[in-house]
């Protein structure tokens, strides 16, 4: 997708602080930080939305959760974390590129809402 955020990064046009990367998936940091560890996970494939997986998304959606705990391990949240996949207008998602945020650090991250 030409004019896709997060397509340039995947396809190196736009820098970003990468942590993470496979075949399926990129791993960096968000570019303003809720919290002291804020990492987006995105399938390098374009995919808008969680609301437009399929089944054949299953194996990089499961590659983004699987990943997960990791990453908060080793950016410095290794006792817990939150994943948020906001979702459409009515989810806040502002990037048009399915993103798993991983968000925590050294402390709680506080209520969900
Ligand atoms: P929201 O702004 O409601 O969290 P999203 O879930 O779509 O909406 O999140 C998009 C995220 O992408 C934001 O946290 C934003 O800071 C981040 N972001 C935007 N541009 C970049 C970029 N160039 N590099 C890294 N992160 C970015």
């Amino acid at each position: 997708m030409e004019d896709c955020l997060f397509c340039k990064i995947v396809a190196g046009k736009i820098p970003a602080r990468k942590v993470y990367e496979d075949d399926e998936v990129l791993a960096f940091h968000d570019i303003k930080p809720a919290r002291p560890v804020h990492v987006l996970v995105i399938p390098k494939r374009h995919i808008t939305s969680l609301a437009s997986t399929t089944e054949t998304d299953l194996p990089v959606l499961g590659r983004i959760l699987a990943i997960a705990n990791r990453l908060a391990c080793e950016q410095g949240s290794p006792d817990g974390f939150r994943l948020i996949i906001n979702t459409g207008p009515i989810g806040h998602q502002e990037v048009q590129h399915l993103h798993a945020h991983i968000v925590g650090g050294p402390e709680p991250v506080g209520p969900m809402l």
